[in-house]
């Protein structure tokens, strides 16, 4: 009897299988609760003890013959991770998971590496195919995750980098890259068409994303998710570990399923989304400048605009992340419906610098659910709108997605915020958002200025409502 049966049971096998099997559950469950935002606080605990299970039960698997690595792994990922979790601001979320990404890419690629270099020979052909896989996905995740990052950073050019043939290049190299996988699998000895497609596969990553350039990187974002998530499902194949195949999958299609919305907020066709070919933006002009008069308010004009105003949206945008200026917007928007005014709130898919960014701290600050409107539900509504105030947004906003053929960011759906009879809009100063474009919404008419940081102005708008009640 070996030391973990019991009444001919193998207990640590069996404990394996069964924390899987739960584990596997809750994820679905989790994944299933983050569809809608009321439900989504509850998903994502559940995926939090879906993952923890998944860590114990893969700890009892019985091919593990030594922890001592494991927890040097559990000690050195510890000793990065809460720190990066704790310090890094909300505002560096894209950056930190473009690094999570590419980590995870790495880890998986280096899994693939060591299965194929310990036990290549004796996979069976199946196997094989799914360890070159990994590779193949998990080293276009890193090098290009760490693009991404290094784009986002500002290390990295953000412009799109792009060249004649780009398109013809890049899928050559991946042609490339399957081959050399298909001949791997048939000749699993020959090291050099692995080596080849490691190789390959960094380069791919690279040269998908350095064309990726200003507001098109949510997608590229999206679609880096998904490779992870790809990778580890391979993975899962590879090493034979069921909750690798069932986290990946859901991971990889979730991620899939995300990156399509994107593309569709972004106006992107469905095949420059698989191949990575942002070509349409690649003759970035230089900014237009608009002509007009830009006309300055002060916290106090906004505040009588706004006492005046029967209904009024307000379109939240990376600027309120910057100034943690949510909870002064809740407080600004409670003040104006006691005046009688029906509040709502735009969102803009891509509103922000991560999928979600704008609905997440809403939530945080206590605004009704039902009071957020997807783009689709309110763009109408702008016309017959008393008062817009746009806190912090930018390219969101950008008429010129909407009416300047050629501009970079032409074919964006954007919230039609001018079209309503006044807007107000909170930022610092008159430069342009993250694609690098001017704003002609700025020296619209209906349009005043108030210059600032947005949590500080929303305060002194506040206290000025109070006042002129
Ligand atoms: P933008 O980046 O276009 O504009 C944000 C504006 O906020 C800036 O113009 C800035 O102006 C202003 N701002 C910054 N700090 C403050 C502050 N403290 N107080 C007031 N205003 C401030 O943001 P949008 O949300 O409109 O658009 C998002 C852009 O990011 C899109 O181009 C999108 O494609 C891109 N993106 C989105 C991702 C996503 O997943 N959502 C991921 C990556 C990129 P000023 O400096 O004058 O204050």
């Amino acid at each position: 009897m070996g030391v973990y049966d019991l009444f001919g049971v193998d207990v640590r096998q069996t404990g394996y299988l069964f924390t899987l099997l739960i584990a596997s559950v809750l994820f679905l469950i989790g994944l299933r609760g983050l569809s809608r935002a009321e439900t989504s606080r509850r998903g994502l605990s559940l995926a939090g003890l879906a993952m923890l299970l998944a860590v114990v039960g893969t700890l009892l698997n019985k091919r593990i013959v030594t922890y001592e690595w494991i927890v040097g792994g559990l000690v050195v990922g510890t000793v990065i991770g809460v720190p990066m979790g704790r310090w890094i601001p909300m505002t560096k979320m894209p950056e930190r998971i473009a690094l999570s990404h590419a980590f995870g890419g790495l880890a998986v690629a280096l899994v693939g590496v060591a299965e194929y270099f310990n036990h290549g020979l004796e996979l069976s052909a199946f196997d094989l195919g799914a360890v070159g896989f990994e590779v193949l996905l998990g080293t276009i995740t890193f090098t290009g995750s760490l693009m991404a990052f290094g784009k986002l950073m500002g290390i990295l050019p953000g412009r799109p980098q792009t060249f004649p043939g780009q398109n013809a290049l890049n899928l050559a190299v991946l042609a490339i890259a399957l081959c050399l996988l298909a001949m791997l699998v048939a000749r699993p000895d020959q090291r050099v068409l692995f080596n080849t497609l490691v190789a390959l596969g960094l380069l791919l990553g690279v040269l998908m994303v350095v064309r990726i350039g200003g507001a098109d990187m949510p997608v590229v974002i999206c679609l880096l998710n998904s490779y992870a998530g790809l990778a580890a499902a391979a993975t899962g194949f590879a090493v034979n570990v069921p909750v690798l195949i069932v986290c990946g999958a859901l991971d990889g299609g979730s991620g899939f399923i995300l990156a399509l919305h994107m593309s569709k907020a972004m106006n992107r066709s469905f095949r420059n989304v698989i191949f990575g070919a942002f070509g349409a933006r690649t003759h970035l002009k230089q900014a237009e400048k608009h002509a007009g008069v830009v006309r300055e308010g002060t916290p106090e004009d906004a505040a009588e605009l706004l006492k005046l105003a029967n209904s009024v949206i307000v379109v939240p945008g990376y600027g309120m992340a910057v100034a943690q200026a949510q909870h002064a917007v809740r407080d600004l928007a409670e003040l104006l419906e006691k005046t009688g005014a029906a509040v709502r709130y735009a969102i803009h898919p891509v509103a922000g610098r991560m999928p979600g960014h704008m609905n997440v701290l809403l939530a945080e600050a206590n605004v009704p659910y039902d009071q957020l409107y997807e783009l689709d539900l309110i763009n109408d509504d702008f016309p017959r709108t008393d008062v817009s105030i746009v806190v912090g947004a930018n390219d969101v906003v950008n008429p010129a997605a909407r009416d300047t053929p050629g501009s970079p960011i032409y074919g964006m759906p954007i919230l039609n915020v001018d079209q309503s009879k006044a807007v107000i809009v909170l930022k610092r100063s008159m430069n342009p958002g993250f694609a690098g474009v001017e704003n002609g919404l700025f020296v619209k008419p209906n349009t005043m200025m108030v210059f600032g940081d947005a949590k500080k102005t929303l305060a002194q708008i506040s206290a000025a409502v109070k006042q002129e009640r």
